[in-house]
């Protein structure tokens, strides 16, 4: 085998590994795997072994940088490949015109000032974007995200971001937190959910759940996550530092 096709086999055996763990996650806890979509974040790769994921079967990636989504968005439209695209991290306003189109949703919505630039860039190019908020329910000062007095804020002001479909919560547990303290994070999670569910107004249905990576995909699997955003698991043992 050639490099390639070697690569391209530790990429596939890596998703069939990981689609297997996400199955048993939920088997464990009750749910239907249909009811949780792994979103493979390519960050770390370039856009050839991100484009080869797609090949094994991953029609979801997610990246945290707006250069890095267009780059890898143009390398698998060159190749007509079908691929969802899920903005994960921090998207400056001045990229949102650019990015906007590209986009299946943004988990990572952690401001009134985004929120009302994404929603009127939405309308101004005719669409509408499903956002979720990220929310800060870890300890961490340094985590981004919003706090829950803001979340409230954000959905009080729903009615006039008609470009938003506002449809869910994006969280990341505490770095290096215990299993028993992840796994509570994304209980609390889940319980903020359901009560500004409950109080946000009728046209609004938070019915995701973006939570999970590598390490902690199980927890939050166990807790209801609907999207789990999975990086470093898919691309172990490939020598993407270096490429
Ligand atoms: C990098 C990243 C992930 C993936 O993390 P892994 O631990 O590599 O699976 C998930 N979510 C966000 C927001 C990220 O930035």
């Amino acid at each position: 085998m050639d490099a390639t096709a070697q690569t391209q086999e530790v990429i596939r055996q890596n998703w069939l590994r990981v689609q297997e763990q996400v199955a048993e996650a939920c088997e464990a806890s009750g749910r239907n795997r249909s009811e949780v979509t792994i979103v493979g974040v390519s960050k770390y790769v370039p856009p050839e072994f991100a484009y080869q994921l797609t090949q094994a079967g991953c029609d979801q990636l997610g990246e945290n940088r707006p250069q890095s989504l267009w780059d890898k968005y143009q390398f698998c439209e060159e190749r007509h490949t079908a691929v969802e695209w899920h903005m994960i991290g921090h998207l400056q306003r001045n990229k949102i015109r650019r990015t906007l189109p590209m986009l299946r949703c943004i988990h990572s919505l952690d401001s009134l000032r985004l929120a009302q630039a994404l929603s009127e860039a939405a309308v101004a190019q005719g669409s509408v974007l499903t956002a979720f908020l990220e929310v800060n329910v870890s300890e961490d000062q340094s985590k981004t995200g919003l706090p829950r007095s803001q979340l409230v804020e954000l959905l009080e002001h729903a009615d006039s971001l008609p470009g938003l479909q506002l449809s869910g919560l994006m969280a990341m547990s505490t770095h290096g937190a215990s299993a028993t303290q992840t796994r509570r994070e994304f209980a609390a999670v889940r319980e903020l959910r359901d009560t500004l569910n409950a109080t946000a107004p009728s046209t609004i249905s938070l019915t995701e759940l973006s939570m999970g990576m590598s390490g902690d995909f199980a927890d939050a699997i166990a807790e209801g996550a609907t999207l789990v955003r999975i990086g470093s698991s898919l691309w172990e043992g490939i020598d993407y530092h270096h490429a």
